[in-house]
């Protein structure tokens, strides 16, 4: 069996660095796609998940987090900063201490996942709530590292997008290709790192992207002052990367449309119950958004689950049904087993 690596050395010959760099890993990246036989009959095509939860931190922010912050350290900055809706967050926390950085994070107040708030904390990050939204934190940090040598690890920095575009390469060595991709937009930086990984490797599927009803600035073209949902990681009103996303959707005769909290929801349900498999809730917009719209004619799609649903408790424990209460005699458990 081979040793596991992380993806800056898998993918080295695609990526803007050296083996000899101080490569930051925590080993992300070669996560499991796995085949969806629920999904796939429900909706007539070959649909496969990619589990970005089993990334080390739990999201797929750990792929773009790796070579943001190993281009950090190459640069010398002593300080990593982001804005985040909380999996940003964890990631940089957890890179930053690896690599022996001071780390802030920026969320907003009150919305964020208990698992992520632990995670950036845990790591020993400075964590500051801003009274304000995602949108706000990420002008003031874009302000702050103009005025500060601290280094901006957000999606607007291009090594993030270098090493989210290996999850493309990804899917690519694993299917030979797919036919559409469905995946839940916010900042749009996966959107854009998705397809340029995509052209890279020589595949050009049709890009779905999903974005919650109530934070859904792409699908309306305005941007959302006061973006609302339960998929707390998309609660995002004016893309950094918009442009990009809406390039990513033309070119790949792709679509950008929404998806109510409810269809979100239940999306995260079914995903649990006939899959087996556990996302938070954003991730279930790729799903959503899949089950809503139908396969378009795609026979081959993959669905990126975002994040690991232990991200969220709170929304799975609001969301599923509840413990059972038992006496300590055979005859309680056996009415509370088989009753
Ligand atoms: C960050 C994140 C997204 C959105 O990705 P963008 O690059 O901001 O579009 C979706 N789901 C989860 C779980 C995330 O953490």
């Amino acid at each position: 069996m081979s040793a596991r690596v992380g993806l800056i050395h898998r993918f080295l010959d695609r990526l803007p660095f050296e083996a000899d760099d101080p490569i930051v890993t925590l080993q992300e990246g070669s996560t499991p796609l796995v085949h969806a036989a629920w999904i796939s009959e429900r909706v007539g095509a070959e649909v496969f998940l990619k589990i970005e939860g089993a990334n080390p931190t739990g999201s797929f922010k750990d792929r773009g987090m790796c070579c943001a912050v190993t281009q950090a350290v190459k640069e010398g900055s002593e300080a990593v900063i982001c804005a985040s809706t909380g999996n940003t967050a964890a990631s940089a926390a957890a890179y930053a201490a690896r690599a022996g950085l001071r780390g802030a994070v920026i969320v907003p107040d009150g919305k964020i996942a208990t698992g992520k708030l632990a995670q950036a904390l845990m790591h020993g990050a400075r964590v500051i709530a801003l009274r304000g939204n995602f949108d706000q934190a990420l002008e003031l940090v874009r302000e702050l590292t103009d005025k500060h040598p601290i280094a901006l690890v957000n999606s607007v920095n291009p090594y993030r997008i270098a090493g989210q575009k290996t999850a493309a390469f990804e899917i690519v060595e694993e299917l030979g290709g797919i036919d559409a991709l469905c995946i839940p937009v916010g900042n749009a930086g996966n959107i854009t790192a998705y397809w340029a990984g995509f052209v890279e490797a020589g595949n050009a599927p049709r890009l779905f992207g999903f974005q919650a009803a109530g934070a859904a600035p792409l699908v309306s073209g305005v941007r959302v002052e006061k973006p609302e949902t339960v998929a707390s990681a998309i609660r995002i009103g004016n893309p950094a990367r918009w442009e990009e996303a809406m390039t990513a959707m033309t070119q790949s005769s792709g679509r950008i449309a929404a998806v109510t909290d409810e269809e979100i929801l239940d999306a995260y349900r079914l995903l649990a119950a006939r899959e087996g498999v556990f996302c938070e809730p954003a991730s279930a917009a790729s799903v959503a958004g899949l089950l809503k719209f139908g396969a378009q004619g795609a026979e081959r799609i993959a669905c990126v689950l975002t994040g690991h649903g232990h991200k969220d408790p709170q929304t799975a424990l609001e969301q599923s049904g509840s413990v059972l209460p038992c006496e300590p005699t055979i005859g309680a458990v056996e009415e509370a087993v088989l009753g």
